[in-house]
C-alpha cells in the first residue's frame, strides 16, 4: 500500500518510463517519487565518447518525458543516495538490479549505507527478461553452452510487460535539491549516432517489426542489407526492456528471440564468473602465445583505423568509427582477424570496441570476443578461422557494404572489391598487412600447442 513517505527511483540502465518494473514497485509503496540519475565518474571515465553522448541524449529525453523533473546529481552514489533520502524524507530507494561486476559491488555498498540510515533498498527485476543467475542446471551449476541455456530460458518464461508510464506516480519537483546540469556532450567529430531515448527506441522497434522482423533470419547476416534491428544501444541503456520486445514476438520469430537470449546468456555467464570481464573463461587459453611488441602495436593501429588491406575488415572498423556501431557478422570477422590473423590478445580488440561502441556492454562485448578467440563458453572451435576474403564475398556479395565505408574502393564493381589487389590497388588503399594463408597456419600451430 502507498504511504505518505516519498521514495527515490534511481535510474541506471533503465532510461525509460514504460515497462518499468521498479517504477511499478515504487508506486505501490509511495505516492510521491523522486526521479534520480547519478553521474558516477567510476563508470563515466572508462566509457567512450559515443556512449557518453548517447547517455546524455537519453537523460535529456527522459527529463522531457518527466516535464523537467529528473534530478541529475554528480558524485559517489554511496554518499548521494543517503543524503537525498534524508533531504526529502524518503523511506525507500527503488532500482532494477544491476548484475555486472561494478554495479553489484556499488549496490551492496549503497544498500548497506541506506540501511544504516533506515532507508529500504528495493530491487525489482533487471535489464533482462530473466535476471542473470536465476537459471541453473538441475544440479545447480550454471549453463556453459548456449542451446541448453536457451531451452531452459524459454521454459522458465518471464512476466508480461509492466504497465507504467509518466503518470504512474506523482513525481517530486526537485527544486532546491543539489542537482547539476548535464555536462556538454563529448566531441564526436563527424560520427553519427542514433536518436536517443525511449520514443526513438519504440519507433525503431515498430519500424523493424513492420519492415524487418519477417525477413530477419534470412537477412541478419548481411551487412549490405542492414537486416538487423539496430536496437542494441537502446537495450544497452534500457530505453526499451527486452520483455516489451518478447511480448510482441510470435512463434515464427524464433531467430530474433534467440538473439535476445544470447544477450541474456552472456549476462548470466558474467554474473556467475565476474572475472571473465578481464580474463579467459577457459584458463587453458592463458598459455596462448600473442604478439605484444612494437610491431604488434603498429599492426594493431592499422586494424583500429581500418587500413589492414582486407576490405571487409576495413569497412567494419570504419563503420565503427563513423557510427559507433558495427554489424554483428562483421564484428565476428574483424575480431577473428585480430586474434587469428594478427595474433593479438583479444582484450586489445575488446578495449577498442568498448571505447567506440554506442552499445558497448561488458557482458556482450567481452564474452563475444572470447567466443571468437575460442577462450569463452560455447566457443567457436579454434580451427574454424574466418577467411576475410570469402566471408566478404559471401555476406557482402555485391560489395556494397565495403564501398559504403571504404571510399578508396568505390570505383571497383561487384565482388572484385573484396580482392582489390587483383585489379591493381587503387590509390591510397593499402596492400594486405599480412598473408591470410600463412597466418592461418601460424594460428593453428599456436592453438595446437596449448595443453589439452
Ligand atoms: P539484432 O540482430 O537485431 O539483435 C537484437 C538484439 O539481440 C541486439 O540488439 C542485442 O541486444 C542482442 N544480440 C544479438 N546478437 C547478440 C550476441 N551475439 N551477443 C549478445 N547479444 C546479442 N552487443 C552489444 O549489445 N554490445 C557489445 O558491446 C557487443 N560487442 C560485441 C563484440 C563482438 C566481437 C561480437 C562478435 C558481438 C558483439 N555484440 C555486442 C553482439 C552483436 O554484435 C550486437 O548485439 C548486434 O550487432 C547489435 O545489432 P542489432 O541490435 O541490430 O542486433
Amino acid at each position: 500500500m502507498a504511504d505518505n513517505a516519498p521514495a527515490i527511483l534511481w535510474f541506471r540502465r533503465d532510461l525509460r518510463l514504460g515497462d518499468h518494473a521498479a517504477l511499478l514497485t515504487a508506486a505501490k509503496s509511495a505516492s510521491r517519487v523522486l526521479a534520480l540519475y547519478v553521474l558516477d565518474d567510476a563508470l563515466l571515465k572508462p566509457s567512450g565518447a559515443p556512449r557518453v553522448a548517447f547517455l546524455h541524449g537519453c537523460l535529456r529525453a527522459l527529463d522531457d518525458q518527466l516535464s523537467g523533473r529528473l534530478l541529475v546529481v554528480r558524485g559517489d552514489p554511496e554518499k548521494v543516495l543517503p543524503e537525498l533520502a534524508k533531504a526529502i524524507g524518503a523511506r525507500s530507494v527503488h532500482v532494477h538490479a544491476d548484475t555486472a561486476p561494478y554495479g553489484r559491488k556499488r549496490d551492496r555498498a549503497v544498500a548497506a549505507e541506506l540501511d544504516r540510515h533506515g532507508v529500504d533498498w528495493v530491487e525489482t527485476g533487471s535489464s533482462y527478461a530473466i535476471t542473470p543467475g536465476r537459471i541453473t542446471k538441475p544440479d545447480g551449476e550454471p549453463y556453459r553452452v548456449f542451446t541448453p541455456f536457451f531451452r531452459a530460458w524459454l521454459r522458465h518464461g518471464w512476466p508480461s510487460p509492466a504497465k507504467t508510464s509518466a503518470s504512474t506516480v506523482d513525481w517530486i519537483t526537485p527544486d532546491g535539491l543539489p542537482g547539476v546540469d548535464l555536462p556538454a556532450d563529448p566531441d564526436l567529430g563527424s560520427m553519427r549516432l542514433p536518436e536517443p531515448g525511449e520514443r526513438a527506441a519504440l519507433a525503431t522497434w515498430e519500424r523493424f517489426r513492420e519492415e524487418g522482423l519477417a525477413g530477419y533470419d534470412a537477412r541478419r547476416d548481411r551487412p549490405d542489407l542492414d537486416g538487423s534491428s539496430r536496437l542494441s544501444p537502446y537495450l544497452r541503456w534500457g530505453c526499451v526492456h527486452p520483455r516489451t520486445l518478447l511480448a510482441d514476438l510470435g512463434d515464427e520469430d524464433e531467430a530474433f528471440r534467440a538473439e535476445l537470449a544470447w544477450r541474456e546468456f552472456h549476462a548470466d555467464v558474467l554474473w556467475h564468473r565476474p572475472e571473465t570481464a578481464r580474463r579467459n573463461y577457459n584458463s587453458r587459453f592463458d598459455g596462448m602465445q600473442h604478439e605484444t611488441g612494437a610491431a604488434a602495436r603498429s599492426v594493431f593501429e592499422t586494424w583500429c583505423e581500418g587500413r589492414t588491406g582486407y576490405p571487409v575488415v576495413d569497412a567494419g572498423m570504419r563503420q565503427l568509427l563513423a557510427e559507433g556501431w558495427m554489424h554483428n557478422r562483421v564484428r565476428m570477422i574483424v575480431a577473428s582477424f585480430l586474434v587469428k590473423d594478427l595474433h593479438l590478445p583479444w582484450w586489445w580488440g575488446a578495449r577498442h570496441f568498448m571505447r567506440h561502441l554506442v552499445d558497448g556492454d561488458l557482458a556482450s562485448n567481452q564474452l563475444n570476443w572470447q567466443w571468437v578467440a575460442g577462450s569463452g563458453t560455447d566457443a567457436a572451435p579454434y580451427f574454424r578461422i574466418f577467411n576475410p576474403i570469402t566471408q566478404g564475398e559471401k555476406f557482402d556479395p555485391s560489395g556494397e557494404y565495403v564501398r559504403r565505408y571504404v571510399p578508396e574502393l568505390a570505383g571497383l564493381s561487384g565482388k572484385t572489391v573484396h580482392q582489390p589487389w587483383k585489379a591493381g590497388l587503387p590509390d591510397g588503399y593499402p596492400a594486405p598487412v599480412v598473408d591470410h594463408a600463412h597466418e592461418r597456419r601460424v594460428a593453428l600451430e599456436r592453438y595446437g600447442a596449448l595443453s589439452p
